[in-house]
């Protein structure tokens, strides 16, 4: 049995990756401090899944230092830009000591273990190329507001490539574009979540900016089965994955109010400092090298992510009427 080292096995994409991996017979060890992850992704689990709560920042647990393992895949970050702004400097430890231990690990284990890192499209920046190749260097400013996050990814990489470059560590690196999907945290700040929680509350749904910026979402289920191929691959340079259906924030508000038929009406706020104006992947090389390409459209993906929403709403609307029954007996 094939035994997984994953970090971020608490959080949205994690928790999904462990389930594939557990369904496909792995071994799954998970690590994680509920920083932005939460209990209730690992509950229903099902498989050879065991759990170690664990800052992956600080010194690493002996329970992983002493053990062997095939795959190390390192996804632990805070995500979302709320919390990333809330947690700056957590992000930018997480992405460098995290990874450096991590990869010391795998170079112990003498080329034994493969290493993956979760890196993002964010390492574009505000981009001025359009879509987005692997090719392209970016365009990011290393002091802004976002950099916290950015160059975070983008250091996580260079020290990915030091330990393949200098100790031959086998690495495996994906560019992820915007993800969606169940399991999300409604309190995550993203788009997709505070939309589709707004239109369900029938709450004013806000749009940053007049929503011209674009962003090109791809579902859970397809970022994991490209991970799956790039890990069985012999690929080690960074691939992106996401769907490289392109909206405005506008027309993506709108869709999910029609969805939702929600009578919630629209409201514009401030844009964001650096929010990037563009984004969507060149997946050339990941149809290239992986044979892959997204199958589900934004519609599809987007009523399977309603249908979960639709239950956390339920249960997040009956705790709160049950804490002011409670006050009122
Ligand atoms: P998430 O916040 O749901 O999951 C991240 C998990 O990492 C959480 O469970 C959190 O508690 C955990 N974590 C954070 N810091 C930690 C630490 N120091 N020690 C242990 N655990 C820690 O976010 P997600 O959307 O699932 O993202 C997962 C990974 O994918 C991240 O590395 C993120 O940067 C990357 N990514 C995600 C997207 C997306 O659209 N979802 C896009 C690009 C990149
Ligand atoms: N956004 C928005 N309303 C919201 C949350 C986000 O209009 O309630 C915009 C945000 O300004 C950005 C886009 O939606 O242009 C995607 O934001 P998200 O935080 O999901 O991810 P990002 O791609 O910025 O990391």
């Amino acid at each position: 049995m094939k035994r997984v080292l994953l970090t971020g096995a608490a959080g949205f994409v994690g928790s999904h990756l462990a389930q594939r991996l557990l369904d496909e017979g792995f071994e799954v060890v998970g690590v994680d401090n509920f920083c932005t992850g939460r209990k209730q992704n690992l509950a229903d689990l099902k498989g050879s899944f065991s759990f170690i709560e664990a800052d992956v920042s600080k010194p690493l647990p002996l329970e992983l230092t002493q053990q062997s393992w095939d795959w190390v895949m390192h996804f632990a970050s805070p995500a979302s830009p709320p919390k990333y702004f809330a947690l700056p400097v957590e992000t930018m430890l997480v992405n460098a000591e995290g990874t450096r231990q991590l990869l010391e690990l795998c170079k112990q284990s003498q080329g034994r273990t493969k290493f993956f890192y979760a890196s993002t499209s964010e390492v574009y920046g505000d981009p001025l190329v359009h879509p987005q190749p692997e090719a392209y260097w970016g365009h990011v400013n290393s002091i802004g507001v976002r950099s916290i996050y950015d160059e975070a990814k983008r250091y996580g990489e260079a020290m990915t490539y030091a330990y393949h470059r200098t100790f031959q560590v086998d690495v495996r690196v994906i560019r992820i574009f915007n993800t969606y999907g169940p399991k999300m945290d409604p309190e995550d700040g993203r788009v997709v979540t505070n939309l589709m929680f707004q239109a369900l509350r029938g709450d004013p749904m806000t749009v940053y900016g007049d929503g011209s910026q674009t962003r090109s979402f791809q579902y859970v289920a397809d970022l994991v089965e490209g991970i799956m191929r790039l890990m069985r691959s012999s690929y080690v340079w960074p691939v992106n994955l996401g769907n490289p259906e392109e909206f405005t924030i506008l027309e993506f508000a709108k869709k999910v109010q029609a969805l939702i038929q929600a009578k919630s009406q629209l409201t514009f706020q401030i844009l964001p400092e650096d929010d990037p104006k563009q984004r969507k992947p060149d997946i050339t090389l990941a149809q290239r090298e992986l044979g892959w390409s997204p199958r589900f459209k934004l519609d599809e993906g987007l009523r399977m992510t309603l249908a979960y929403f639709q239950q956390e709403f339920q249960s997040m609307s009956k705790l709160s009427h049950d804490r002011i029954d409670q006050r009122t007996v």
